[in-house]
């Protein structure tokens, strides 16, 4: 039986759980339409999916394979093969409430194999003793130490396939039932080619080995490039989660301090396992509704990295410039958003959605109900991050704010982190703060009485 193999996030043959599927496949990947047809023509992810989509190809042609290209909705480029025969799909899980539906979809035309390739547990593997899902960090880690095994991490290898016949040269359209041939180019997506600098996933293990033992000191630092730079590889499976532990195993094996970076990795996994058991945190707010404000110029100031505080305006500038914020910054601006300004976190989610590399459904709904204090094991509502503070202790020198807003490089990092400097001396061409921390905290809490 021909069986298609759909690559999305996983767009690797090393350590590939597809490739293990023997006898005539079809390999795929679909530019799905349901997606690419809500984002701006410049979004930065569609050029490095594209770039990563033509590596694959060429490196599946390498092993004697390919890559059929479409361009379409799955459940119409699939509606299609079907009438070519193909009977059974293979996918790696995606546990996103849009990825459920389509797989569900899917799932009623041909037989559908999900494959757990993106996470080292399946979310049914690691449960509490009467069978319910942990809702805290810290036991559903220890519960994940204690479930490890090596084959959590084996390497998959690949079996024998055999290409099944196909026209593997075009980009195959496929809407409304007619099929027509694009160039393979990301023009005839109707996307701009933009040039995303993001090191080779191996690249960044080797250089991140001289980090490692300084991770859990130096990660939080903003100026400090501390941490893997893995997020984005993750993101689209460009390196497999498996080789990143096996990568660990072998540096903890030679005595490195491997366990604060293993961590993040399990909290990766936590968000996707919560999101996977409780999808409507997707939207919803699992502890409490925290009233909100409509208020569109701060949301406005906010997106323009116009608020007048130096750390958040600096971390979105990051963001707009590069698809990226420090882990921090992200910490720091989720609370800003939506503890000072009171903000929809959906709303702040759905900004971080927009611009993210790296964006992940589960890691980034789930991160912003911990900011927000509405989520499952989040922070608490009452603990609202003062930005000063923050940038003090982790920008003293203010070289990430100044990097960032080279408008202030000549202002002194000691008046940066200082509201009162802010709130009363003119800067030229950049703002007062929005609020004063003080007012922002109390008006926060006062909401609660
Ligand atoms: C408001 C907010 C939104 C976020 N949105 C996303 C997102 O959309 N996608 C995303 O991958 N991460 C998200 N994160 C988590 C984190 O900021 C990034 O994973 C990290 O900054 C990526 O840099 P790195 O690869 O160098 O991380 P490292 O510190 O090297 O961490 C290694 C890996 O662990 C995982 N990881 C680390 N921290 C977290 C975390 N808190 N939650 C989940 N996984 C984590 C990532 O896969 C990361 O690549 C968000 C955090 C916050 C506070």
């Amino acid at each position: 039986m021909k069986k298609l193999l759909w690559f999305r996030r996983d767009l690797r043959i090393e350590d590939s759980m597809l490739l293990t599927t023997k006898g005539e496949v079809l390999p795929l990947f679909i530019f799905d339409t349901n997606l690419l047809n809500i984002l701006e023509a410049n979004d930065r992810r569609v050029s490095f999916i594209f770039e990563r989509v033509l590596k694959l190809k060429a490196d599946l042609k390498a092993i004697g394979l390919d890559l059929a290209l479409f361009y379409g909705t799955p459940l119409e480029v699939f509606t299609y093969l079907k009438t070519l025969g193909f009977e059974e799909v293979y996918a790696a899980v995606d546990y996103d409430a849009y990825a459920k539906e389509r797989d569900h979809a899917i799932s009623s035309i041909l037989h559908f194999h999900a494959l757990n390739d993106c996470y080292l547990f399946e979310p049914n593997e690691v449960l509490k003793k009467d069978g319910s899902p942990y809702l805290v960090f810290t036991p559903y880690y220890k519960a994940c130490k204690q479930l490890y095994t090596q084959f959590h991490a084996l390497k998959y290898v690949k079996a024998d396939q055999s290409l099944a016949n196909y026209d593997y040269d075009v980009l195959w359209s496929i809407q409304n039932g007619i099929q027509k041939p694009l160039h393979v180019k990301l023009e005839s997506l109707g996307f701009a080619s933009l040039h995303v600098n993001i090191l080779e996933p191996q690249k960044a293990l080797e250089i991140f080995t001289c980090k490692i033992d300084a991770y859990e000191e130096k990660r939080d630092f903003l100026d400090e490039d501390a941490t893997s730079h893995l997020s984005v590889h993750l993101r689209f499976g460009t390196i497999s989660i498996r080789e990143v532990v096996r990568y660990l195993v072998a540096l903890k094996k030679e005595g490195h301090q491997t366990e604060p970076f293993f961590r993040q990795l399990i909290f990766r996994e936590f968000y996707a396992y919560l999101l996977y058991h409780f999808p409507k945190l997707a939207w919803e707010n699992y502890k409490y509704s925290p009233p909100v404000s409509n208020d569109e110029e701060a949301y406005e100031r906010f997106i323009l990295a116009q608020t007048g505080y130096p750390l958040v305006d600096a971390a979105i500038t990051e963001l707009l410039k590069t698809g990226l914020m420090h882990n921090r910054a992200r910490m720091i601006v989720g609370s800003f958003f939506t503890k000072h300004l009171m903000l929809p976190w959906q709303k702040g989610e759905a900004f971080f959605a927009k611009h993210l590399l790296d964006y992940d459904a589960s890691a980034n709904v789930l991160s912003w109900q911990w900011c927000a204090g509405t989520g499952i094991d989040p922070q608490p509502y009452f603990r609202i991050f003062n930005p000063y503070a923050q940038s003090l202790k982790f920008d003293k020198e203010a070289r990430y704010i100044k990097r960032y807003l080279p408008l202030l490089r000549n202002v002194s990092s000691a008046s940066l982190h200082n509201e009162a400097y802010l709130l009363h001396q003119a800067i030229s061409g950049y703002p007062k703060p929005i609020i004063a921390h003080e007012s922002a905290r109390k008006r926060f809490l006062a909401s609660f009485d």
